[in-house]
């Protein structure tokens, strides 16, 4: 038995659901094991922990409705079932957290959320606000309308976008192979299972096999490249077991799992996100107090811009400059060139009266600024 666990230490954790744990073969729900999951999630909740479930389930709790049992479904009966299936997986997760007495949100989300930086931060608010007030929230992919060309198409990656949105510090996959192994360990009997991987090389993504010799349908290479994503974006991973009752507890326990361990801390990972390698498309131009207040890590406010230069729109990379001319960071906007120069000098409060609208208080938001290197120590 592993004791290894990066559990105890996180803050933040996203856990994915997949559809097999949640939905029996005859698409009943597996309301026991619904609940015993919904029990750990509560605790670990007690304990101050932020959490984020990202569920499968809307297709296979919904297709009973559109074909007979084992049938294939075409795109336009799955995305048919999936918005079927959807009202009912979430109401199955709002009325198994109630029991705890923990409100869930639902979200649904598409590759372009993740993707666009400006609906990225958007989506990133939005979840982030939901924490703040200690709510769960529950997400799937948005099934009902993405096609196959533009879907992410397994909830594996879908959950390590969201852990890299939200800066998790560690993303379950509760799946139906406990961790990864050196062989196939159903022909194999040598293989070992790998309780923690440091670095995902070559050798370890051919462990996975070729697609048709996956260990399990839920599918490891899916589950590698996750783990790629979440690892490189300061997230630890696992992937554990989860068809049994309690399988959070098992895990925060030291149960059997693969865990993949971050390249980094979230934070540090964010600032080379907002970086990105890109080429600010504008420069706000800031008072000596926003100056001062940016290297105590505060957010940028508009009462503190005096000029912009440039157009760019929300969500852009732009640089910040200090009276005397001096780049001091580089962070994402979240007002575009036109709206801050008639926000400029004012107070957040009066926002909503200039521009007709009010999305944030802060222009630049201190997640999303990264300083630069001689402003840091000043
Ligand atoms: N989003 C799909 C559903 O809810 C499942 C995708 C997956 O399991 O990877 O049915």
């Amino acid at each position: 038995m592993a004791t290894l666990t990066y559990l105890p230490a996180a803050r933040r954790i996203v856990v994915k659901v997949g559809s097999a744990l949640l939905v029996d073969g005859d698409g009943r729900l597996r309301d026991q094991w619904l609940d015993s999951l919904a029990q750990d999630l509560a605790k670990l909740k007690t304990l101050g922990y932020d959490i984020v479930i990202v569920s499968s389930g809307a297709i296979a709790l919904g297709r009973g409705r559109i074909v007979d049992a084992k049938a294939r479904l075409n795109l336009a009966e799955k995305q048919a079932a999936a918005a079927i299936g959807q009202i009912r997986l979430n109401a199955e997760w709002q009325q198994a957290m109630a029991k705890y007495n923990i409100t869930t949100a639902q979200i649904l989300l598409s590759p372009d959320d993740t993707e666009t930086r400006r609906k990225h931060l958007n989506a990133r608010a939005t979840l982030v606000t939901l924490l703040e007030h200690h709510i769960v929230p529950v997400v799937n992919e948005n099934d009902t309308v993405t096609t196959a060309e533009i879907r992410y198409g397994d909830n594996d990656r879908l959950a390590a976008r969201v852990a890299q949105m939200i800066s998790a510090d560690a993303l379950i996959l509760l799946s139906d192979v406990d961790g990864l192994y050196s062989g196939d360990p159903k022909i194999d009997e040598a293989a070992k299972h790998i309780p923690e991987i440091k670095q995902i090389t070559a050798d370890i993504m051919a462990m996975a096999g070729p697609a048709r010799h996956v260990f399990s349908s839920g599918g490891m290479i899916t589950k590698l490249e996750a783990a790629r994503i979440a690892t490189s974006a300061g997230c630890h991973m696992a992937i554990c077991h989860g068809t049994a009752m309690h399988p959070i507890q098992r895990l925060y326990d030291g149960g059997l799992a693969t865990w993949f361990q971050a390249s980094s801390r979230p934070l540090q990972a964010r600032k080379t996100w907002i970086d990105g390698g890109l080429t600010p498309k504008g420069v706000i131009m800031v008072d000596n107090g926003a100056s001062q207040a940016l290297t105590r890590s505060k957010s940028l406010l508009a009462a503190g811009i005096t000029s912009v230069k440039g157009t760019f729109d929300k969500g852009d990379l732009v640089a910040i400059t200090d009276p005397a001319n001096v780049t001091i960071a580089r962070g994402l906007t979240r007002y575009s060139a036109h709206d801050i120069n008639l926000i400029k000098g004012h107070n957040s409060g009066e926002i909503e009266t200039i521009l007709g609208y009010r999305d944030h208080d802060e222009v630049i938001h201190a997640d999303d600024l990264v300083l630069d290197a001689t402003a840091k120590k000043a």
